[in-house]
C-alpha cells in the first residue's frame, strides 16, 4: 500500500502486520495572537488517513481548513495536539529532521502554485527532483519527471513557461511536481478554486486516482461539495471544529461503486 521505493521499513507496519494509518493528526488545537487577541482557528480537530486514501475537507472560508492542511504536513506547530506521518510523531523531530521528513514525505500543492516563472514546465520538476534525488541519480529524476507529466496529460506541454499554460494546466504541473519525491503524504489546498466544474472535477478525479494507485493518503482542501462526492472520506469544518465526518465507504463487496 505504501509507495513502492520507500515501502522497506517495519515502521510502516504494526506489530501485527497491518499498515500504521499514514497521517494521524489527533486532538489538535491551534491559535493565532493578533495583538493581544487570540483567534482559535481549530479546536481539538483529529483526523486519520490511510495509505491509499484521499479525504476531502469542506468548510466555509475562516473555518481553518488552510491551518489543519499547514499542521499536517509540519509547516506549523499545533498550540496543542500532535501529527503523525507514517509513524513519526512530528513534535518529536528536531528542526532538520522536520525539514527532511517534509522533503521526503509529504508533498505540498498550494492554493497558488508557485510555479518558477522563467522555467519551463519540465524544468519546473527538474528542479526540485535533483534537489531532492539524493541518491537517485538525475538521470532517474528525469525520467520520473517525463513520466509524471505524461501521467498527467502534459507530455505536450514540456517546454512551455508557466505563463503559457491554462490554469488547470499549472495546477496538474503543481501536482506532478508535489508527486516527483513520491511522498506518503499529499496535501492540495484548494484545486479547484481556480478552476471550472468541469476541470476542477479533473483533477479531484486525478488525485482519487493517484491516491489509489500509488498508496498516497491524500488530503484536499475544497470548499465544492460537488467536488468532494469524489473522495473517499469527507471531513466538515465550521469555527475550527469537525462537525460531521462522513464514515468511511463499504468496502468493494459492501457496494462501494467506486
Ligand atoms: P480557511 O482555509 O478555512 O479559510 P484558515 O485556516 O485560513 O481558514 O483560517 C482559520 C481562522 O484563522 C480564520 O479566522 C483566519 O482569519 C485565522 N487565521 C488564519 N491565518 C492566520 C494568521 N496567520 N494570523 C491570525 N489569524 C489567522
Ligand atoms: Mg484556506
Amino acid at each position: 500500500m505504501c509507495p513502492g521505493h520507500v515501502c522497506n521499513s517495519a515502521e510502516h507496519f504494526d506489530r501485527y502486520g497491518e499498515p500504521v494509518t499514514t497521517l494521524q493528526v489527533h486532538d489538535v488545537t491551534h491559535r493565532y495572537g493578533q495583538r493581544g487577541r487570540t483567534v482559535t482557528a481549530l479546536d481539538r480537530v483529529s483526523l486519520d488517513v490511510d495509505a491509499g486514501e484521499l479525504t476531502a475537507v469542506l468548510g466555509p472560508s475562516g473555518s481553518g481548513k488552510s491551518t489543519l492542511l499547514s499542521i499536517a504536513g509540519g509547516l506549523l506547530h499545533p498550540t496543542e495536539g500532535t501529527v503523525t506521518v507514517a509513524g513519526t510523531p512530528l513534535n518529536e523531530l528536531r528542526r532538520s529532521q522536520l525539514q527532511e521528513l517534509r522533503a521526503r514525505q509529504i508533498g505540498f500543492v498550494f492554493q497558488t502554485h508557485n510555479l518558477v516563472p522563467y522555467l519551463t514546465v519540465r524544468e519546473n520538476l527538474e528542479v526540485i527532483g535533483v534537489l531532492l534525488a539524493g541518491n537517485r541519480g538525475p538521470t532517474t529524476v528525469r525520467d520520473r519527471s517525463l513520466e509524471l507529466l505524461g501521467e498527467l496529460g502534459l507530455a505536450d506541454r514540456l517546454g512551455h513557461l508557466p505563463a503559457h499554460l491554462s490554469a488547470g494546466e499549472s495546477q496538474r504541473v503543481a501536482i506532478a511536481r508535489a508527486l516527483l519525491n513520491e511522498p506518503y503524504v499529499l496535501l492540495v489546498d484548494e484545486p479547484t478554486a481556480s478552476l471550472d466544474t468541469t476541470l476542477g472535477a479533473e483533477v479531484v478525479k486525478l488525485l482519487v486516482d493517484q491516491a489509489h494507485d500509488r498508496g498516497v493518503a491524500v488530503v484536499v482542501v475544497t470548499h465544492d461539495h460537488a467536488m468532494a462526492d469524489l473522495a473517499d472520506r469527507r471531513v466538515h469544518l465550521r469555527d475550527g471544529r469537525v462537525i460531521r465526518s462522513d464514515p468511511r465507504p463499504d468496502p468493494p463487496d459492501g457496494g462501494n461503486e467506486r
